[in-house]
C-alpha cells in the first residue's frame, strides 16, 4: 500500500539507492537486522517514515521487513506482536530517533 505520505516518494531517505533486500532481513538474521537499524538511524525522514508506517503494520498491512528503524514481524505473528511493533513505530515517530537501546545495539 503507498500513500502521498510514502517514504518511497522521499528523496532524502537513507534507504534510497539501496538494496531493497537489506530491508526484508530472513527470519532469525539478527546481524541483517541490526544493519538495517544502522541506515535508519541515520536517516533524515526517520520520524516520518515510522508515523507512516505504524498504522500499517497495526493492520498487518506491512510485514516482516524493518522500516523507521523497527523489526516488523511475520505475517503469521500475533496480532498482539504487531500492536506492540506499531505502538514502537508511533514512539519513534514522537522521538524523532531511535530508542537509546536500539541505537547502541545497531
Ligand atoms: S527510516 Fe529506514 S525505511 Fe524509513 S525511509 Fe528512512 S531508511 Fe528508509
Amino acid at each position: 500500500m503507498s500513500t502521498t505520505n510514502d517514504p518511497i516518494y522521499r528523496s532524502d531517505r537513507a534507504c534510497a539507492g539501496r538494496e531493497l533486500a537489506l530491508f526484508f532481513p530472513s527470519p532469525g538474521r539478527m546481524v541483517a537486522v541490526r544493519k538495517a537499524q544502522e541506515v535508519c538511524a541515520s536517516c533524515p525522514v526517520l520520524a516520518q517514515c515510522a508515523a507512516w508506517a505504524a498504522p500499517l503494520v497495526e493492520r498487518k498491512d506491512l510485514v516482516e521487513c524493518v522500516v523507521g528503524g523497527v523489526q516488523v514481524p511475520a505475517w503469521s505473528a500475533r496480532i498482539e506482536k504487531f500492536r506492540e511493533t506499531a505502538q514502537e513505530l508511533a514512539e519513534v515517530a514522537l522521538l524523532g530517533h531511535l530508542p537509546d537501546a536500539e541505537i547502541k545495539a545497531a
